[in-house]
This record gives C-alpha cells, structure tokens and sequence, in this order.
C-alpha cells in the first residue's frame, strides 16, 4: 500500500460507512470531522500521514484505496 504524506489516499464509500465516528476519533492527524449526522468528513485531507489507521479500524470497509482511473 502506497504511502504518501499530506494526501489522504482512501474514499470513504458512503453507502458502507454507519456513520459510528471510529475514524473521526481514531485518526492521529484530525483528517476526519464529524458532519451533523455523524458522518465522517475529510476536511483536513494534507494532515493525513498515511498511516492506515482509519483503514484498518473501520469496522464496515468503508473505507478504501483510492483507485486511479
Ligand atoms: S469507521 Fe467506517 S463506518 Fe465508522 S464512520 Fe468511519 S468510515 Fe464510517
Ligand atoms: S491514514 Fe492515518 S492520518 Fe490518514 S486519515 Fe487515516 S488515520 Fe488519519
């Protein structure tokens, strides 16, 4: 899995994700806020350390490599 400082490398898949805040509270780096209905947000995209957390703490897979087209 590619590692690259300052871009956050994952899509969250909306229609997976149960909106259960593990990545907003997980995330070393404050990537993620949380929206009004608990859904995780990227809003701070160039924190993110790539260290994968978020990836392998999301209970749902909800959360995947972004695939280049
Ligand atoms: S950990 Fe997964 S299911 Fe939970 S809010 Fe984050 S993306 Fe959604
Ligand atoms: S890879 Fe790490 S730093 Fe980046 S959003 Fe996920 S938990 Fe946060």
């Amino acid at each position: 899995m590619e590692k690259k400082k300052g871009k956050f490398p994952f899509i969250i898949e909306e229609r997976l994700c149960k909106k259960c805040g593990i990545c907003v509270s997980h995330c070393p780096a404050k990537v993620f806020t949380a929206g009004p209905g608990n859904e995780p947000r990227v809003t701070n995209p160039r924190k993110c350390t790539g260290c994968n957390l978020c990836f392998f703490r999301c209970p749902d897979f909800a959360i995947q490599l972004e695939v280049s087209p």
